[in-house]
This record gives structure tokens, C-alpha cells and sequence, in this order.
């Protein structure tokens, strides 16, 4: 069916609409669908549940924060592979989730949102998608940060003949063996991928613009003695995950730049460095020139190694521009290549699917964050009524998992779509009430390593210079400020008097 077909089909209605079924939509359907109290739909573009953990399916793909802790408190899984699992375990727990919580039929697959818009006549949200039209009381965004992949503007990128892809878009169909493969960037994706081609590689060269600090990653295979005593006595497993946040949470203060904080990690990061790279001119170029934590510190045993192979180079120079051959230095070096795999991040600071969201004033959130997201609590944004947002503005973490993250979100959003449902209300942050929350994080922010650390990142917002991205405290602290809702802080507008709906309710 044409978009223009829908228009003639009636919409359909439903109390709550989730737009994406990653992690963060995921478990916001698990916690409406528990509660067992409110209709919902989940749009989902793609045709399979798991967000970013679908996408994601580059060689070597595995989280880098521990399974037991980077998965839901509701849904322990006491046989996880190891300690840090890989993506298709991770998509497997989420298909799993979406299967047995009984998810899957609230989902509509190989829809993707065009338009939603606040419709003041009904006091409903009203969602275009690409196969219909839907309205809503409430309205959850959960499309995650890190779905749009982020291509890097290098001149003559289109030129290239020969195969090119994202690591976010990863062309299985292409057989990397025997090739000449460039990587650009040396981000969390890149490590990870760089040691799996250069197995079979006839040459890989990597492209660093900035170096990466890189500690040892603390992994192991889980014995069957070890899961079985998870299975057997959850207590353990929720003994472990309790371990591990606090080690996480124990990290910030890093983020602060306290100085015995920042030593240890930075030495530990540098000693990994040391003892795993002899070769003096590769350690300098492989030796950051930021301060630690101001980018993602990322976790490898065999990256370093890899670079030290004879088919592998670390390429430094920068890059002038692409031909139809392979990349140009800036030395005006040439490199011919085979593959050029883009390993270059995703769409994290000006999210895409803010142009699609339009409030009261018919005004994008994109148009309103010009300079970076804004939102009450981190969730709502003034302006845009009975809608929330998950992984939205400064929810992202330096350390720590994001699933801690988005269970504060779920819990927040249940309460305040219970709140708009029981009340048959409306609720929108006051502007001044959503200016003072974000002033506070502006205010947490400073002096932190993310705004000082000397790097640029993409945790800082382009424009503006803000740090949007990221939560500038303690894990705990945004479970305490944001963990539950309550009006305070909102303009709330009710459809019919409280006693009507009294009165309703008792007959
Ligand atoms: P990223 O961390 O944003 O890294 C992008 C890399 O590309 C950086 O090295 C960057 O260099 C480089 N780059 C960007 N534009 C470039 C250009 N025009 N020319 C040359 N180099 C360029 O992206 P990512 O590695 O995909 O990771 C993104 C996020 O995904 C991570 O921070 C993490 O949150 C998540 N992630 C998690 C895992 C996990 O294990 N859980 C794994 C992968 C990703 P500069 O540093 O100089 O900017």
C-alpha cells in the first residue's frame, strides 16, 4: 500500500505507541504488557526486534559491559556464554524477550515513522508511517542513538569502485578474504573488527584520526559449573550484577577527573599500551593526546597485537581524499584497495528521528534542537505533550550499562503514561521547568573530562559545544532524579473534570 492509499484507511487507535523494538521499546512493551492495563502498538522499521543489536552483525561484534549486568533486572539470563557475550547471543536474548513476553504480535514490522504530529483537535498523537496511520494518547519514542549510521564527509567517498560499506550495514554477501581492506576510525566498532580481518586479509590498513585509549578486556568463557549455579541459585547471578554495577558506578569519578581516579585507569591503559607494543614509532602513534575518558575508553587484547602484523598498517597520515582506486593521503600516498569498511559512528548527537516529531506549534524536535536535544528529566520536552523519550538527551553513558539507563526510563514512562491514562489527562513540561533541568546538567557538566579532556567527540553536541549525549553524574543519581514521575513540573490538562471522571469510574 502507497502512503497516499492510507489516508483512506480509518487509523488505528490504540492508548500508547512505541516507535522501535531495540532494547529500550523492548522492555518498555515488556513493562506495559506485565501491567496488563493499557492497548499498545510497536512500529518497528525493520523486520526483526533487537535495534542496534540487529544491525550490528560486523565480525567480532560484542558488547563491551558485561552480559550480567548488560541485560534486563526482569529477565536475568543465567547462561550467558561469557562474560562480555557476542551480537548474536545478545539478539538471541532479545528475540527471546520479544517471544516469550508475548510481544510480538503488538509489533508492526517494515513500518517506519514519517510524521507524527500532536493533533490539538483530539488531544491525540496522530503517526504517519509508511503503511498506515495510527493515533495514540501517548506517544514513546525509543528509536535509540545509535541507529542511524554517521557516514564521514571525505571527498570523492561515491567515487570508489570497489566494495563499501558501514560497519552498522555489514555486506555479509562479500567474502573479506584475500582483500585489500581500509578501516576509518578506531572507535568501539572498529577494535573489534579490525583483528577479525586482518585474519585473512592480504593487507588491512587502518585509518586513525585520533588514537583510542585501550585497557585490557577482563573476559572468559563461563563454565557449565558456573551458569548452573546461576540457574540453580538466581541469587548468585543477581550477587554478580550488583558487582558490577558498583564497579561501573565506582568509575565516574574518573569522568570528574579526580586525580586518583584518572591515574590509575590512565596508567593501567597506558601499561596495556607498553607491554603489548614494543615497537617505539607504533606505541607514539598509538599514544592518545587527550586526556583519558574524554572518548569511550575501549576494552581489547587483540588490537594492539593485530596492528604489529605484517599485513596490517596503522595509517596515520590522514586522509586528503577517495578515488576510484582506494583513499589518498594528505602526503599525496595512495593506498589501492579491495573494501573500504566505514567505521565511523552513528547519528548520536542530532538524532533523525527528531525530524519526524512534530508538537504543538507544528515545529520539529529537530527544529527546537538546533543546538542539541533538550528534554524535562531527560524524558519529555516541553512543547510536545504526552510524549517520551527513551535514550534521548544526555542519558548516554561514559562508563556503565545503558540497560540501567533505560529501566529508569521504563519505569518513569509507565508511571507517567499511567498517570495520562487513569486521569484521561494531558501532560507537557513547563519551559521553565525543562530550562532549569537542562541548566543543571550544564551545570554537572563542567569541568568535567568530556568538556576538558582535549578531544572532540561525539558526546559533545556540533553546534553548540554542549555535552547532549551523555549523563554528567552518577548512574544513581539519574534513577533518583528520573526513576519515577510525578506532575510537578508539568502543565496538566485534563480532557473531562476530575468528578466526571469520578463519576465514571464508580458506575
Ligand atoms: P565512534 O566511537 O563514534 O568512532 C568513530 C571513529 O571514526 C572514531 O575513531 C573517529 O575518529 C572516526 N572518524 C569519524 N569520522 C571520521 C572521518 N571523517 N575521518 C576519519 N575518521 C573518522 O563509533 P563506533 O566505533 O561505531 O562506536 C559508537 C558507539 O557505539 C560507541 O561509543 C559505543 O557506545 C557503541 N558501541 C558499543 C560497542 C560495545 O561493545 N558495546 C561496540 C561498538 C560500538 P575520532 O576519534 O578522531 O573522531
Amino acid at each position: 500500500m502507497t502512503i497516499n492509499d492510507s489516508r483512506h484507511r480509518k487509523a488505528v487507535e490504540t492508548e500508547v505507541l512505541i516507535i522501535g523494538s531495540g532494547f529500550s521499546g523492548l522492555g518498555m512493551a515488556v513493562a506495559l504488557k506485565r501491567e496488563g492495563k493499557r492497548d499498545f502498538i510497536v512500529l518497528e522499521r525493520a523486520d526483526d526486534v533487537g535495534g542496534t543489536w540487529r544491525d550490528n552483525t560486523y565480525p567480532g561484534a560484542a558488547c563491551d559491559i558485561q552480559s550480567h549486568l548488560y541485560s534486563y533486572s526482569f529477565r536475568p539470563n543465567p547462561r550467558w556464554s561469557r562474560v562480555y557475550a557476542p551480537q548474536p547471543e545478545i539478539l538471541d536474548y532479545l528475540r527471546a524477550t520479544a517471544h516469550d513476553e508475548g510481544i510480538v504480535p503488538h509489533v508492526r514490522f517494515g513500518e517506519t515513522v514519517l510524521k507524527a504530529s500532536w493533533d490539538p483537535a483530539t488531544s491525540m498523537w496522530h503517526v504517519l508511517t509508511s503503511a498506515g496511520e495510527y493515533t495514540a494518547y501517548a506517544l514513546i519514542s525509543a528509536a535509540g542513538h545509535l541507529s542511524d549510521p554517521s557516514y564521514p564527509d571525505i571527498d570523492g567517498l561515491s567515487s570508489f569502485e570497489g566494495k563499501v560499506f558501514h560497519s552498522a550495514r555489514w555486506d555479509h554477501s562479500y567474502s573479506t578474504a584475500n582483500r585489500r581492506i581500509g578501516v576509518i576510525g578506531t572507535g568501539a566498532s572498529a577494535i573489534q573488527i579490525v583483528p577479525e580481518l586482518a585474519r585473512e586479509a592480504t593487507h588491512l590498513t587502518v585509518f586513525q584520526r585520533s588514537a583510542p585509549y585501550v585497557i585490557p578486556r577482563r573476559d572468559h568463557v563461563y563454565s557449565e559449573a558456573e551458569k548452573g549455579l546461576f540457574t540453580r541459585f538466581p541469587d548468585t547471578a543477581q550477587e554478580l550484577r550488583d558487582e558490577l554495577f558498583w564497579g561501573n558506578e565506582s568509575r565516574f569519578p574518573q569522568r570528574r577527573q579526580v586525580p586518583a581516579f584518572i591515574e590509575q585507569v590512565s596508567s593501567m591503559a597506558l601499561n596495556h599500551l607498553k607491554n603489548q607494543v614494543p615497537d617505539e614509532t607504533l606505541r607514539q602513534k598509538l599514544t592518545p593526546n587527550y586526556a583519558i575518558g574524554c572518548k569511550r575508553i575501549l576494552l581489547s587484547n587483540d588490537y594492539y597485537p593485530t596492528l604489529m602484523q605484517p599485513n596490517v598498517s596503522l595509517e596515520t597520515t590522514g586522509i586528503s581524499h577517495v578515488d576510484k582506486h582506494g583513499v589518498v593521503l594528505k602526503n599525496q600516498d595512495r593506498i589501492d584497495l579491495d573494501l573500504l569498511v566505514i567505521a565511523t559512528g552513528f547519528e548520536a548527537a542530532d538524532l533523525p528521528v527528531a525530524e519526524v516529531i512534530h508538537g504543538t506549534d507544528g515545529k520539529s524536535l529537530a527544529e527546537k534542537w538546533q543546538n542539541g536535544g533538550q528534554a524535562y528529566a531527560c524524558t519529555a520536552v516541553s512543547g510536545f505533550p504526552n510524549f517520551f523519550l527513551m535514550l534521548g538527551p544526555n542519558t548516554g553513558l561514559g562508563a556503565g550499562s545503558m540497560i540501567f539507563m533505560i529501566e529508569t526510563q521504563i519505569n518513569y514512562i509507565k508511571e507517567g503514561v499511567g498517570f495520562i491514562c487513569d486521569n484521561a489527562a494531558f501532560v507537557d513540561p513547563e519551559p521553565q521547568a525543562q530550562r532549569s533541568y537542562v541548566e543543571s546538567i550544564y551545570q554537572r557538566s563542567g569541568g568535567s573530562v568530556w568538556l576538558e579532556g582535549g578531544c572532540s567527540s561525539w558526546y559533545l553536541h556540533p553546534r553548540s559545544g554542549k555535552l547532549t549525549t551523555l549523563w554528567p553524574d552518577f548512574m544513581t543519581q539519574f534513577r533518583k532524579e528520573n526513576g519515577s514521575f510525578t506532575p510537578t513540573g508539568y502543565r496538566v490538562t485534563f480532557r473531562m473534570p476530575q468528578e466526571a471522571l469520578q463519576l465514571a469510574e464508580q458506575t
